[in-house]
C-alpha cells in the first residue's frame, strides 16, 4: 500500500434489461430491473489504474449501432459525460497516467476504456488469459454479451493472467489483487482493493451481480456455469472476511447508490 492510492467509483450509466436475465427464476413477461454500470479509478504513485470502463462512449450516442442485438432486449441510459474520458478530465486525472486498465472480464458494459484505448498511451491491459480467448470466441448464448469492436483491434498491450497466477498482486503491494471469479464468464476475475488507510474493498464485479448473490438468496439470471458461479461467491465470501473487506457488488440497484461517486474518493 503506498500513501496516495484512492479509490474513485463512478457511474457510467445503467442498463434496463428484462429481469430474468438479471435474477435467476424471476420475471414475467415485459418485467425489467434496472441495473447501474459502474467503473473504478485506483491511484497509485506508480501509475494509475482503471478497473473496467464501463460502456464505450458510442452507447450515449447510438447504443444500437454500437452494440447490435443485446438492445432488442435490453436499453443502455447513458450519457456522453458518463464514459470514461470526461469521467477522467472532470477529476483532473490525466489519461497518460493511467498505467493499467484492469478487466474483471469483456463483457460490454465494462469494455469501455479499452474502446477508447489510443488515448491511453501508457496502459497494459490485464485480463485472464480464460477470459481473453472466451471474449474472442464466444458461445452463442454468450456472445450478445459482447462488443468485439471495443477490443478486438490492433494497438492493445495485452497482459494475459494465467489460471495458475490466482491471487495476482498487481503492484506487489496489496494495493490490487485479482481473484479468479469464474462462472458468470469463463476466467472472470474479482478485484481486491487494499487502501493506505488500512479499509479493503472488494469488487466482485460480475461474480456477484447484487448483494443478493452475494449472500446466496439468489442466483444470477445469467452464467456459464452454474458450478463455478456458486464456488466464486464461497470463495469472496472467504476472501471478504479475511481482509474484512467492504463488498462492491457488480451491478446492485439498491447498493451502488449508497456509495461516494467521483469527484469524492476512498482512501
Ligand atoms: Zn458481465
Amino acid at each position: 500500500m503506498t500513501g496516495s492510492s484512492r479509490l474513485y467509483m463512478f457511474d457510467g450509466g445503467a442498463i434496463r434489461l428484462p429481469l430474468r436475465n438479471s435474477v435467476f427464476g424471476r420475471g414475467n413477461d415485459g418485467e425489467t430491473i434496472t441495473t447501474p454500470v459502474p467503473w473504478f479509478l485506483v491511484t497509485h504513485d506508480r501509475g494509475n489504474v482503471i478497473i473496467d470502463g464501463g460502456n464505450a462512449p458510442e452507447v450515449a450516442i447510438d447504443a444500437k449501432a454500437h452494440w447490435g442485438a443485446l438492445t432488442e432486449h435490453s436499453t443502455a441510459l447513458m450519457t456522453p459525460d458518463q464514459a470514461a474520458l470526461p469521467g477522467l478530465e472532470r477529476i483532473g486525472v490525466d489519461p497518460t497516467s493511467i498505467r493499467w486498465i484492469v478487466q474483471s472480464h469483456l463483457h460490454l458494459d465494462h469494455t469501455g476504456a479499452v474502446a477508447v484505448i489510443h488515448h491511453f498511451p501508457n496502459a497494459q491491459v490485464l485480463v485472464s488469459r480464460t477470459q481473453f480467448e472466451w471474449a474472442h470466441d464466444p458461445t452463442a448464448f454468450d456472445a450478445q454479451g459482447f462488443c468485439k469492436a471495443d477490443y478486438v483491434k490492433p494497438g492493445i498491450d495485452w497482459v494475459l493472467l494465467e489460471d495458475t497466477e490466482d491471487g495476482w498482486d498487481l503492484f506487489g503491494d496489496g494495493t490490487i489483487v485479482c481473484w479468479h471469479t469464474p462462472g458468470h464468464t469463463p476466467g472472470h476475475m474479482s478485484i481486491e482493493i487494499g487502501l493506505s488507510s488500512g479499509t479493503t474493498y472488494l469488487l466482485t464485479a460480475d461474480a456477484a451481480n447484487s448483494m443478493a448473490h452475494y449472500r446466496g438468496e439468489v442466483l444470477p439470471g445469467f452464467l456459464i456455469s452454474a458450478t463455478d458461479t456458486v464456488r466464486s461467491v464461497k470463495k469472496l465470501q472467504r476472501i471478504a472476511w479475511r481482509s474484512q473487506a467492504v463488498v462492491v457488488a457488480g451491478h446492485d440497484p439498491e447498493q451502488w447508490p449508497t456509495f461516494k461517486k467521483a469527484p469524492e474518493y476512498y482512501d
